[in-house]
């Protein structure tokens, strides 16, 4: 089975508008042509419309960090999935670990986010992972287990058919500390068997999940060589075009 990766940007709350199509304009003719991988760029919301217009016609995708699950109403400072699509963002980010850590984000909104997204037809990353803590008490497949049971609660896999998960070790994002690439792959079969249960075996076959925390141009080979890692979620390394260059071409 061979699954086309995906290698998702993650800039987190970094760049301006003019930043972010500076970005473009240096990274896109670096990567002209290349179809081997799927390539989404995932900016701040004030940059997406900026990100959107430079990328237009490329072979790179823009997507966003975070959406609301409602369609509209009053819930200050959010932004829903139909404005996502009305700018022609085709990507979204759900459950990213400093989301759940810093802004209450729950096994329960990322269900209702997961359901939504797919709803309105964008590509859903669905970021699971486990703390330091839970690694080192030998927790870590319940974890994941549990975040992703909860995550794919009430969706069908014809629903599902666009998610895409990133399993994202916390210890390792931001860090400098990776997972090797058996650590990696032991948590994607986890994670492939959870879809297994959810979905069935030729959707968990089909299913890509990304591996994220710390990558970068030297171990990101290494990392999209096992054949259980279908892409990377990149953060720190995805704010310069060349480095983030050097990871999309492995
Ligand atoms: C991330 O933001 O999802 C991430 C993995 O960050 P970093 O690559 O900087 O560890």
């Amino acid at each position: 089975m061979t699954r086309k990766k995906l290698i998702a940007a993650n800039w987190k709350m970094y760049k301006t508008p003019e930043q972010t199509t500076a970005f473009f304009s240096e990274f896109l003719p670096m990567v002209t042509g290349h179809s081997r991988d799927e390539i989404v760029v995932c900016p701040p919301f004030v940059d997406l419309h900026a990100a959107v217009e430079a990328a237009r016609g490329s072979n790179v995708a823009v997507g966003a960090q975070n959406m609301h699950w409602e369609k509209e109403g009053a819930f200050t400072g959010e932004v829903s999935p139909g404005m996502l699509t009305a700018i022609q963002v085709t990507h979204v980010i759900i459950g990213h670990s400093e989301r759940r850590q810093y802004f209450n984000e729950t096994d329960d909104t990322v269900n209702r986010k997961l359901e939504i997204a797919l709803e309105n037809g964008l590509t859903p990353i669905v970021c699971v992972g486990e703390v330091l803590e839970e690694r080192e008490a030998g927790l870590t497949e319940d974890v994941l287990r549990r975040q992703c049971t909860r995550a794919f609660n009430g969706i069908s896999a014809r629903k599902a058919a666009k998610l895409a998960v990133a399993y994202e070790p916390v210890w390792a994002i931001g860090t400098g500390k990776t997972a090797t690439p058996q650590m990696a792959a032991d948590a994607h079969m986890v994670i492939r068997h959870e879809a297994e249960k959810a979905f069935g075996k030729e959707f968990a076959q089909q299913l890509r999940i990304l591996y994220g925390g710390s990558v970068k141009p030297d171990n990101a080979s290494a990392l999209m060589s096992e054949s259980e890692i279908d892409g990377a979620l990149v953060g720190g390394a995805s704010l310069d075009p060349a480095s983030f260059t050097k990871i999309v071409k492995y």
